[in-house]
């Protein structure tokens, strides 16, 4: 099969009965897609403000093993945190019903083994890199946005087939802008997560380590480093001219000036950064991430919840709330 993917045959999936397990995020934005491509879709959720959402939309909602009983192709949408207890307790369910499709949106719990289920399910994984809000967006204009695919069990021996029929139906492939990358719960786990463990902390410490030196030994001003930094939208505008143009090509938008620094540093960083990729990389690759974050969650995050109190009673973080208030920004939204 080929690497990327642009097509695939919805057709498979007009006959199947399709279960969107959790309307939030995900699971919203792909049963919308689904059923205005004429599928059959409906929800399972606990009786709360979730399901009467999916009500308003038009969804029958089921409680979530009788939505497992009732369809042949399942999406579990619900956050990883909490997937593995919901799928124990419909384990049973999909241990009896041979051939149920099994779909993922992240690789994440299949890959380390917090889910694992019975050869006799196929297993895949459409995995968007796109918020929900955006794939409905890009669906109303008739465009398609990335995923990654992956299938972990092939029973039928029509589990890729299914992946990119489902791919079609969540409005990710088969439109203009829209592509499918032929992948595994593995890799589409180590890519989630190495970027979570590499680039994006280290512009959080590198944002806080500026703002820490140029306030304290340099007498810059909060709000001064604070709009320089990130508060101007200029960042965001490089992000997006990154994805437009692409990384390098994007430089010539900045004087030479820029370009010499940003170039000669990213040269001078470039071996310390690769040890510290390569030590994050083989942490998630053999599971001692995975085993991290379980026990984390076990105590009671007692880590994460110290670590947002220090980020936010940092100088930064005040100096942003008060600067926010002054631009009416909401911290909140
Ligand atoms: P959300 O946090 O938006 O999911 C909320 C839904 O999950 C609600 O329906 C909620 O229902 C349900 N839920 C939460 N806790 C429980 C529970 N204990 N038991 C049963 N249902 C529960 O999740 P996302 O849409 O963000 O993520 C879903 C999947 O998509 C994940 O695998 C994620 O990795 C993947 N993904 C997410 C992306 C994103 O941009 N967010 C992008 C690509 C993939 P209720 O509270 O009523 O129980």
């Amino acid at each position: 099969m080929e690497k990327l993917i642009t097509e695939g045959d919805l057709s498979i999936l007009k006959n199947k009965d399709i279960a969107v397990i959790g309307y939030g995020n995900q699971g919203s934005a792909q049963a919308t897609i689904m059923k205005d491509n004429g599928l059959n879709v409906i929800v399972g959720n606990i009786r709360d403000e979730y399901a009467k959402k999916a009500e308003k939309d038009g969804f029958k909602v089921y409680d979530i093993p009788e939505a497992f009983e009732r369809a042949d192709l399942v999406l579990m949408l619900i956050p990883d945190e909490v997937a593995p207890e919901v799928y124990k307790s419909v384990e049973s369910i999909v241990n009896k019903k041979e051939g149920l499709i099994l779909d993922f949106a992240s690789g994440y719990n299949v890959a380390f083994g917090f889910i694992s289920p019975p050869k006799t399910s196929d297993v895949i994984m459409v995995a968007p890199r796109m918020i929900g809000e955006g794939e409905l967006l890009l669906h109303k204009q008739g465009k398609g946005y990335p995923v990654f695919l992956g299938v972990k069990n092939d029973y039928s021996g029509k589990a890729w087939e299914y992946a990119k029929a489902l791919a079609v139906g969540i409005g990710a492939i088969g439109k203009p802008g829209g592509i499918a990358v032929k992948s595994s719960f593995e890799e589409e786990a180590l890519l989630d997560l190495l970027s979570e463990h590499t680039w994006a902390p280290i512009l959080v410490a590198s944002i806080k380590a500026y703002f820490d030196i140029v306030t304290e030994k340099y007498g810059a001003s909060p709000e001064a480093a604070i709009l320089e930094l990130y508060a101007s939208g200029e960042l965001a505008e490089i992000a997006r001219a990154m994805a437009d143009v692409g990384i390098f090509k994007q430089m010539k938008f900045h004087s030479t000036t820029s370009q010499y620094g940003q170039f000669s540093r990213a040269e001078k960083y470039y071996d310390i950064l690769r040890r510290i990729t390569e030590d994050e990389a083989e942490k998630i690759w053999n599971g001692e991430f995975a085993k991290e974050w379980s026990l984390e969650q076990i105590a009671g995050k007692p880590v994460l919840n110290r670590l947002w109190n220090i980020y936010t009673e940092s100088k930064l973080s005040k100096s942003e709330e008060s600067l926010y208030k002054i631009l009416g920004r909401d911290k909140n939204e």
